[in-house]
């Protein structure tokens, strides 16, 4: 139960003076429902109006405040706005103008003749200073000195808004969620407020909201959230060792079987991999561990090494893939790999109903399944295993999974957990995203495989780019071509995304025929996978797709890949997606089609894929260039973003805050001490209920 001192920060946002359930409405649309939502988000930046004696003093752009004289009127007419002409101190011409059904009213409120004090946003028109709707105009006393009315340098704060929602009242609303903060206890470490110079809680979002100097406030709202992340990420852990689980050292049947079969060798860092988490596995408590490997680098038979252990320990193992698509080859893959061991691997998908899914059950109850292969389907909670031994959760590029999953399962041991991804993430990231985990890393491709040639080609090119796949094609070879990505929050792709791969799926039979195959992401599964196979078999050597193909479609005989507006793309999205070829041993072509006028970024983010094919390098570079919501892309935004921390306050204090919270939880377990007390409190603050939660469950 949330302490009832966080109460008037958890009230819904009409408790505030002023809000209705129309601007709630409203408020809504931006994240804000509950009042702490409002304390919470941050000024975007801030703008100061500074007062001057003339416009000589100022520049277009600037914002500024002063007191000039107004001289001539000219009334709106037809799309003409309506306009006071005004003169300075010194004589320097200022246009006022004033557009839309009001600007008559509003123009009368300057009287010509009169010295009025006007604050607003200066710009320049045909070699004039003007100011379009000042923010505010005062009448001065006609007898006042020069200075009259002249306040000091105004600084106001900018917030998201939106449509109804004025800037003023964003504010107002700011000022009255401040109002309701009540004492709350410090819940950091003294020395850490004394050495940074950081104020308490309060005053440092007093000091956010209105301060842009307040970089040391900011500092510490950041280094909160963090603290909250990594404290709830700490819990889950504690809980998760806590509920220990029988060591799986296994007996080497299997996992020698396996080895044996294959037609080629491990290489050394899936030899290392391998070794740390069979190492995990022979351990009396609970495995929790993050693979990071790029692209190519051999993740499945990591995954299959670990889950024949498991097997051969006497346990069962789950295989969670992010997509339908993606389960089915991880199925054909371990089938492949375990043809010929006593092993039984079984599917469920959410296409799985009635009759299937409910025999799929019942083996997995009663143990005649060995592994189970599937996407979230497989860890719903009717979904019962005789005895899960180790998950492995292949995420690619979506985070927080592994911690829903840690959160969310409650009785009952919890099973060695192996959390896979495909995306590297620089290491402050990961701390943030996957703070739980121990993290091996797959660094090294197996020997033999060609770099890809990555070309940037302009968009009007289109019609040689295509000659060029005719030629592809010709020589009997397969190739991708993948259509752009519409910006976009929801799980499954935009209708322009489908629209463009239906359309560029058209035009390119037109030429080539019945080779083209098409897969996009509201296509019926099994129309998709059918698809899939086709292409798979070399029935289809062209497969034009959306973003479903990103995640690991594993194709060697595929080596051209076309993308179409690749600046459209994450740069880690855009490295997956080449990904898809070079998995031969012939060479591999990647043609991005960029559109004209590409902005500097992208440029440079294109001319980066061009030179290197090292996720890691790829990553931080996207980091460094686009921030972290992107490289997490929009999805994750909402998910692991944070609310407070900028990528630089991420990157600067996620290790303090990490250590931090170890070291509290280790001097104070069950947060009962007067600063674990505080640190509850902070917890429920950044919405991490379910982290509390573990504190009272086994
Ligand atoms: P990832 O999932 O990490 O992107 P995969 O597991 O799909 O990579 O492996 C990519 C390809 O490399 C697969 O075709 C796989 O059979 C092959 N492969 C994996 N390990 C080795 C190895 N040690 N030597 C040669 N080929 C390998
Ligand atoms: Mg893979």
């Amino acid at each position: 139960m949330r302490p009832a001192l966080l109460n008037p920060l958890f009230a819904d946002v009409t408790s505030l003076p002023g809000v209705g359930p129309r601007v709630a409405q409203r408020l809504e649309r931006l994240g804000i429902t509950r009042v702490r939502d409002v304390l919470l988000q941050l000024p975007t930046g801030f703008r100061t109006t500074r007062a001057i004696g003339g416009l000589a003093e100022a520049n277009p752009g600037d914002r500024v405040s002063l007191a000039v004289e107004i001289v001539q009127h000219r009334e709106a007419h037809g799309r003409a706005p309506a306009r006071a002409s005004a003169l300075d101190a010194a004589g320097r011409p200022l246009a006022i103008l004033f557009f839309g059904g009001q600007a008559n009213r509003m123009l009368a409120r300057l009287p010509v003749g009169r010295r009025v004090r006007v604050s607003g946003q200066l710009d320049s028109w045909n070699d004039q200073l003007q100011m379009v709707h000042p923010d505010q105009v005062a009448l001065l006393d006609p007898l006042a000195g020069p200075e009259a009315g002249s306040a000091g340098p105004e600084v106001e704060p900018s917030y998201p808004l939106t449509e109804g929602l004025t800037r003023r009242a964003r504010i107002e609303l700011v000022r009255h969620a401040l109002d309701r903060l009540p004492p709350l206890p410090e819940w950091q470490e003294p020395t850490l407020l004394s050495r940074n110079g950081w104020p308490a809680f309060a005053e440092a979002l007093r000091a956010a909201h209105s301060d842009p100097e307040a970089d040391a406030a900011r500092d510490r709202l950041a280094h909160d959230e963090l603290l909250a992340g990594q404290l709830a990420w700490a819990l889950v852990r504690a809980r998760h060792r806590r509920r220990a689980r029988r060591p799986l050292p296994g007996d080497g049947r299997l996992t020698a079987a396996l080895e044996a079969k294959l037609p080629f060798a491990l290489t050394s860092a899936q030899r290392r991999v391998v070794g740390e988490i069979h190492a995990d596995l022979a351990r009396p408590e609970a495995m929790l561990r993050l693979l990071q490997g790029d692209v190519g680098s051999g993740k499945t038979l990591v995954a299959a090494l670990a889950l024949a252990r498991a097997c051969e320990a006497g346990v069962q193992g789950a295989f969670l893939a992010p997509t339908e698509l993606l389960a089915r080859q991880h199925l054909a893959t371990l089938e492949s790999l375990f043809a010929g061991l006593p092993v039984r691997i079984g599917f469920l998908s959410g296409r799985e109903k009635g009759r299937a899914r409910d025999h799929v059950l019942a083996a997995l109850a009663e143990g005649a399944i060995d592994i189970l292969v599937g996407t979230h389907a497989i860890f719903q909670e009717q979904v019962a295993y005789r005895d899960l031994g180790l998950a492995i959760v292949d995420e690619q590029h979506r985070f927080g999974v592994a911690q829903r999953l840690l959160l969310q399962r409650k009785a009952g041991q919890p099973p060695h957990l192996l959390v896979m991804t495909a995306t590297p993430i620089p290491r402050t990231l990961a701390l943030a995203t996957h703070g739980a985990l121990e993290v091996s890393v797959l660094d090294e491709r197996p020997p033999g495989r060609l770099p890809v040639d990555t070309r940037v080609i302009a968009a009007a090119r289109i019609g040689e780019v295509i000659d060029g796949l005719a030629r592809h094609l010709a020589a009997g070879r397969r190739a991708y071509w993948v259509c752009p990505l519409v910006e976009d929050g929801s799980d499954s792709p935009e209708p322009d995304e489908q629209a463009a791969a239906v359309s560029r799926a058209a035009m390119l039979r037109e030429r080539f025929g019945e080779t083209v195959a098409l897969v996009h992401g509201r296509m019926p599964g099994p129309a998709r996978d059918a698809a899939l196979a086709r292409f798979v078999a070399g029935e289809a050597r062209l497969l034009v797709a959306t973003t479903v193909i990103e995640v690991g479609v594993d194709v060697p005989e595929a080596t051209l890949i076309v993308i179409e507006a690749a600046e459209r793309f994450g740069l880690a999205q855009l490295h997956q997606l080449r990904g898809r070829v070079g998995r031969g041993r012939e060479k591999s072509v990647c043609i991005l089609l960029a559109g004209p006028r590409l902005s500097e970024t992208a440029r440079a983010r294109l001319s980066m894929l061009r030179s290197t094919d090292d996720g890691f390098a790829i990553a931080e570079a996207d980091l460094r260039l686009r921030g972290p919501g992107e490289l997490l892309g929009t999805r994750q935004a909402g998910e692991q973003g944070f609310l407070l921390a900028t990528e630089a306050q991420v990157a600067r204090l996620i290790a303090a805050a990490d250590a931090d919270a170890r070291l509290l939880l280790e001097r104070d377990g069950g947060l009962s001490g007067p600063r674990g007390e505080a640190a509850r409190l902070l917890l429920y603050l950044f919405d991490r209920d379910a982290a509390v939660r573990t504190l009272h469950s086994g």
